[in-house]
Parts: structure tokens; sequence; C-alpha cells
């Protein structure tokens, strides 16, 4: 038996980006010990990535904006798949959790008349997004780790312990959710550094762990998004819903090959950006699906004109929703009028004089500067689509984020489902963290303190089978897994970033979903073999064998469930099934992880299989169907929908 640390909490997070943080502190704050765990040093989550802002109706640039327009743009956004009461309630709370944000420390641009500021996105009818120039994230995370630290020196003055009653523990990967029959009892560990095993018991788990984009060759995503909540969650018996919607952000950049796929902002065209093809035309303008008809112009005088007159002008179509664009450079692209490194052209240098465009884009004039030399301010940028954000997430309850299945686990954040529909609108992501991880903490605390004297136990049985998967890459050459040489992880890593990029990415075809998922079903039992050499200090090979399991998982969820989606929606393009399908409007998709023999949350990861169901989605509610026109609706119910 391998020695274990182990520890008792009220309440664990599994992630400390802005969702997993901003749970935390509601937990600690309702009365709950609490410890954070996360992959990465503290404040370095993907979160700091986030550049745009976060999206909330504050109605501070815009009088317009208001609650129900944001909610009526995300459903919109979603292509009205979206989980619409988590619509709801981010509309209403998000801008509560931004003012909360400033009440904490937090330093947003302001307004000429002091106010914060807030800036245009794709599919936002308003002027919306909070921003810090463009390093919002940032600045979300350390007003965050700044209220972690008020709360632990609180604590310090009334127990003598800054982590009596909240820690962190950081560079510390979670394998496992550990069960007492249905119920999560905490979960099992390794530190990266020195490999040692922990273990922390809590009645509630949260996991915020974010996205799975490493699962594709090209992404904006960082190395900590393996996917690792989502497959967490399939191996303890929670369904992940609707993972075929991955997003792929339309501006990634495509040069030179070792920064392809680093995020170019949505800001950069919600301050002006156009999208030009090689032949200089301004091509958008030939995209614009009937769905957006009637809110996107159709010049591009009229386009210029609404930046500064948006009450009587119509919006530029490179703002349309990331999925539309996304598709449209790919087609333009294909169509042999793309830049000479395969993307299109990206032109802020002919829009704003260079001292604003330093000012506003910071971060972009620095990134093309060092990683591409390229000045934006003279020059425009050559971007692609990159795989961002996955909308497909661990199924949850709208209210209180408890995932379905297995009492004591919640989700939040983006690797939570339902949200965001078939596609997010940009800056929905920062406030979905603070809605949702806030809700999160909430009511895992209140689940905590509900156990009382039954708090679930911690079965050591599964801490040692835990323990022995975890050390399986060490000896991939005994025993059982003798069937055929020890892989290298790094190859493994590579072919499946391959196969998910051509064959499961922006445009799908049946017959190449098929080949992938034949490929992933080698590569799970090749993964079987992943060995490594050396020992558990700090072996980055190791780590990887590990996460290994968790991208197969996803990656086969988000394959099967986009052969069975045959329609075109949101982050889901099918070549064969062009357009999108009423039908299909109210079908989640949800896959779960079975064992051989049909039982729920196999034990042994590699060999269980995933299986997708279909189920019908919840009606939307009567009073918020009323905030859109019959038009509109006729373009997305299903026909009894519209029937009732
Ligand atoms: P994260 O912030 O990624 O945090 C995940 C945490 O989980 C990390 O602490 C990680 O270490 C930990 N973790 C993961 N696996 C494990 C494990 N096995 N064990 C322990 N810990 C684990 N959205 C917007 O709304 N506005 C924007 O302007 C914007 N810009 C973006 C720019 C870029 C470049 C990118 C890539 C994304 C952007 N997004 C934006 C999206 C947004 O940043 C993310 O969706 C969001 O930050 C996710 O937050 P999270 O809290 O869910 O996860």
């Amino acid at each position: 038996m391998s020695v274990v640390d182990r520890q008792e909490w009220d309440v664990v997070v599994v992630g400390a980006g802005g969702a997993g943080l901003r749970a935390a502190i509601e937990a600690r704050e309702r009365g709950a010990r609490t410890a954070v765990i996360c992959k990465s040093l503290f404040g370095k989550a993907h979160t700091v990535m986030a550049e745009g802002g976060i999206a909330a109706a504050m109605g501070n640039v815009n009088s317009g904006d208001n609650w129900q327009v944001h909610f009526r743009d995300t459903m919109r956004g979603g292509k009205f798949l979206n989980q619409w009461r988590m619509a709801e309630l981010h509309a209403q709370e998000a801008p509560q959790r931004v003012w909360e944000l400033e009440t904490w420390g937090a330093l947003f641009d302001r307004t000429k008349d002091g106010r914060i500021s807030q800036r245009n996105f794709g599919g936002h009818e308003y002027p919306r997004l909070a921003h810090v120039g463009d390093r919002t994230g940032l600045e979300l995370i350390r007003t965050l780790q700044q209220k972690i630290v008020a709360l632990q020196q609180e604590d310090f003055r009334e127990t003598g312990d800054y982590e009596s009653r909240l820690k962190v523990f950081q560079e510390c990967t979670v394998t496992r959710v550990l069960k007492d029959g249905e119920k999560a009892s905490g979960v099992f560990g390794y530190e990266r550094e020195t490999g040692r095993f922990f273990v922390l018991e809590a009645p509630a788990v949260v996991i915020a762990t974010g996205g799975i984009g490493k699962s594709f060759k090209v992404t904006s995503n960082s190395w900590e998004y393996t996917g690792d909540g989502h497959a967490l969650a399939l191996l303890a018996g929670a369904p992940l819903l609707n993972m075929e919607f991955v997003q792929f952000h339309p501006t990634g950049m495509v040069w030179p090959p070792s920064v392809k796929g680093i995020l170019v902002t949505e800001s950069v065209r919600g301050d002006g950006g156009v999208l030009r093809n090689s032949e200089g035309k301004r091509f958008m303008f030939d995209y614009v699906p009937d769905v957006f008809k009637e809110k996107y112009a159709q010049s591009e005088d009229e386009a210029d004109r609404w930046y500064d007159d948006p009450d009587h002008n119509r919006r530029p179509p490179e703002l349309l929703p990331r999925d539309e664009v996304a598709r449209a450079i790919n087609a333009e692209v294909k169509a042999g009028r793309g830049s000479p490194h395969g993307g299109v052209f990206l032109d802020v240098s002919t829009r704003m004089p260079a001292e604003v465009i330093k000012r506003r884009l910071p971060s972009m004039y620095h990134q093309f500067k060092e990683l591409a030399d390229v000045d934006i301010t003279a020059e425009p940028m050559e971007v692609g689509p990159t795989c961002h954000y996955v909308m497909g997430g661990i199924a949850v309850d709208s209210d209180s984020a408890a995932a379905r299945g297995v009492p004591g686990l919640f989700a939040a954040g983006e690797v939570a489902g339902g949200m965001h529909g078939s596609n997010r609108l940009g800056g929905n992501s920062l406030s979905d963290l603070l809605v949702f991880g806030r809700r999160a903490g909430w009511h895992a605390a209140e689940y905590a303190s509900g156990t009382g004297a039954g708090r679930p136990r911690v079965d050591d049985a599964q801490v040692d089978t835990a323990a022995a998967e975890a050390l399986r890459p060490f000896s991939a050459e005994g025993g059982e897994q003798a069937d055929g040489p020890p892989e290298n992880p790094y190859t493994l890593h590579q072919e499946l970033q391959q196969t998910m990029n051509d064959l499961v990415g922006i445009i799908r075809r049946e017959h190449e979903m098929e080949q992938a998922l034949q490929k992933l079903a080698e590569l799970r039992a090749r993964a079987r073999r992943a060995g490594v050499e050396g020992h558990r200090q700090f072996n980055p090979g190791w780590h990887l064998a590990l996460d290994l399991r968790n991208m197969l998982l996803v990656s086969e969820c988000v394959a099967r469930a986009a052969l069975e989606r045959t329609e075109s929606r949101g982050g889901h393009t099918r070549e064969d099934h062009a357009t999108m399908d009423r039908a299909w409007r109210n079908v989640n998709l949800l896959c779960a992880l079975t064992d051989p023999t049909g039982g729920l949350a196999a034990t042994d990861a590699v060999r269980g299989q995933i299986t997708l169901t279909r189920e019908t989605t919840e009606p939307v509610r009567p009073d918020l169907l009323a905030l859109f026109e019959k038009d509109e609706l006729v373009k997305y119910l299903a026909e009894e929908e519209l029937y009732e």
C-alpha cells in the first residue's frame, strides 16, 4: 500500500481559476472549512489569460442594456440550446458579481464620467464587457486571490492559523473523486513536485478545472486544459452534457508555427478591427446568416458608422458570434483567398491611431511584436480559427451547480455544461465563473453542513486502486499490460491532437468521425502501456501519461456526440448536415462511462465504455420566451414547442 497523506475538510474545490476561487470564497464565507487544489501555481490558472472582459448588463455605456437583453443575446448565441435557467441567472446576477469584485479591489477601466467602462463584443447587442485593457482575467484572479488572503488573515486573527478555514494546495493534481456508495467523499491526488499521494476527505467536492483544448493540435488553451474535471466526473458516475459543442475561436495566430493557435482577442474586432481576404475584400458581409440578417450592417459605410452611432446603425458583421466568423474564415481560406500562412488578415492599423492601439490592446501589440515580429500599428495580423472553449461539460442543476447523479459533487466554470448552449458569447465565461462559482460554493457549503454526523467515509480500497492506477506508467511493461511494447506518452498525445484536429475539428464529416473513433480506441489501448522512466519527483512524462486518460475519455465523448448530432448548430458544424434542424433544438446528448458489464462508472477507466443517451430539454419558461419576437422563435424552436 502506498503512503498517502490524509486530511479532512468540509468542501474541497478542485481548480483555482475564477470559478474555483469564487466557489472557495463563498464556501468559506458560509462557514465551511474549505480546501482549494490546483495543478499550477496559485494565481496561474487559465483565467489569467482572459483578455477581452466580463459580460454584465450594467448599462454603463448604453442605458438600453439590461438582463433581459443579455439573456436574449446569450440564448441566440447558444442557438437556444442553453439551459435557459442558467442563462437567466447568469444575466441577472452578473452585474452584482462585477460590482462585488470592485468592492474587493478590482480596478476596471473607466468611462469619462467615472463608471466601469464596457466594450463591444461579438453577439452582444450593447457594449457590455467590463475590462482592464486586454488583461481582464489577470485582474480578476488578482482580486480573488487578494480576497482569499484577506479571509486567511481574518482566520489568523481568530485561530492563530492562516490556513485553519481556507487552504490552497498548489501544484497538486487530482486524479480521482472518491465515493461512499453513491455520494462523493473526497479526492485522491498527487503533489507534482514530490510525487507524494494525498487524500482530502470531504462530503462536498466542487470541480472547477476548466476546459479540454489540449486534445486539439491548434488551440489557445494552456497546458492545464487536459479535460481532467470532465473525466473525473465521468469516472465518478456523473454524465457529461452536449460534448459535441467545442468553440473554435475565429482569430488565433497562424504564424510562426511555434505560436500557432495563441489567441488574438475579440476586442480587436470589438474596437474596430476588420477582416479582409487576400483580395483586400471585407468578406464578412457575404456570411451573415438569415437568422442574424436584420441585426447586422449590409454595407461597410453602415458598419463603420455603428462605432459612433450604434442606435441608428447596425453592427459590423465582424461582430457576429464566433462560430459564424470561424466558419467564414475557414471558407475563405478553402476558396484560396487566404493569407500567406493559411489565415486571413485582421487589420487595426488602418482603423485606429498607433497610440490608441497600444493603449487599448497592449497585450496584442506586444504578442505580435515579440512572437511574430509584426507591428500591428503598421500592418495587419494574420489570423485563423483555434480551438478555444468547450461548451459541453458536466451536467448540473441550474440553481445549485450540483452535478447530476453524484450527491456531494458540484461543478462550475468551463467544466460545467449547459449555460452556453451550442456556442458561448465572448465575455460570458468570466461572468459565468463568478455567478456559478459563487452558487457552487454556496450549495456545497450548505450540503456539507447538512451531512452532520453522517459524513461519507473514504473507502481504503478505493484509495489503493487510485494509487495503483497512478503508478501504472512506471510498470508499463509488466503483468496484464504486456500486450505490446511500452508507449511514449508524448507520441500518444501528438497522435491524439492530430486526430482531433483533422477529424473532429471545425468542419465535421461522418466518415472522418468514424475514423476518429477507431483511432481513439487504438490510442486508448496503447495508452494502457504508456510508460515512463525515472521516479515520482517532478516528472512531466508521468504527469502527461496520467493526463492522457482524461484527454482520451473526453475526446471520445466529443467524437461520439458529434457523430450523433446530425445537424449544424453553434460550435458543431457538419458538412453532411449543413443546417440547423429544429427537430434537434430540444435534444441534449449525455455521455456516461459504463464498465464492460454495463454498470455505471467503470473502475478501470481504460476499459470503460462511453455510452450516449438522448434527453429532451426542459421547455423554456413562457415569460422568458415572451422576451423574443414570434418571428425569431420560428427560426429556432422545435415544431411541438411552437405549437405549445
Ligand atoms: P481555469 O481558470 O482554467 O482554472 C482551472 C483550474 O483547475 C486551474 O487552477 C488548474 O490548475 C486546475 N486544475 C485542472 N485540472 C486539475 C486537476 N486534475 N487537479 C487539480 N487542479 C486542476 N472568457 C471571457 O469571458 N472573456 C475573455 O476575455 C476571455 N478571454 C480568453 C482568452 C484566452 C487566451 C483564453 C484561452 C480564454 C479566454 N476566455 C475568456 C475564456 C475563459 O478565460 C475561460 O473559460 C475561463 O477562465 C475558465 O475558468 P475556470 O475557472 O473554469 O478554469
